[in-house]
């Protein structure tokens, strides 16, 4: 079994896996995200404080490779500070726009690295980064509120 096989059949499971696919029972913040060319929609719900992503998870339908792209990046940035999320964005964008699969890139993606083949793909490359782009604009804007307060 080749790199590629083990990659498909890591997306093809992760699409289909529902360990993220829920709601928070008290988000902090709700953001949807929108891919019209595909039509794939995703919400994702994060509770975090002002440094931690302190849980995350999505709840929306699309391809396969839009829903897998959400699943895994959730498992990567559950319970890491919000500047190594910010890190693992940059990373993945880098990694499906310029097909740039560095060793730095595999410790900081780790499953996520599966995707690196869309980088060949161009019309699947906004599913692949529909997520990551909508937890961007989560986190651009809860830099614009003030941190909110921890109970
Ligand atoms: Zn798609």
């Amino acid at each position: 079994m080749g790199i590629e096989d083990i990659y498909t059949q890591i997306i093809a499971e992760k699409s289909r896996s529902i360990a993220n696919r829920h709601h928070l029972d008290a988000p902090t913040d709700v953001v949807a995200g929108k891919n019209p060319t595909c039509g794939d929609e995703i919400t994702l719900e994060i509770d975090r404080d002002s440094s931690t992503i302190k849980d995350i998870s999505f709840v929306g339908s699309g391809c396969a490779i839009s829903q897998a792209s959400t699943s895994m990046m959730i498992d990567l940035v559950r319970g890491k500070t919000i500047p190594e999320a910010r890190r693992a964005i940059e990373e993945f964008h880098a990694m499906i726009t310029e097909g740039e699969l560095t060793d730095e890139t595999m410790a900081t993606l780790q499953d996520a690295c599966a995707l690196s083949g869309v980088s060949h793909m161009p019309a699947r490359v906004k599913c692949a980064v529909l997520p990551w782009h909508t937890l961007a604009h989560a986190l651009d804007e809860a830099e614009g509120k003030n941190a909110p307060s921890t109970h």
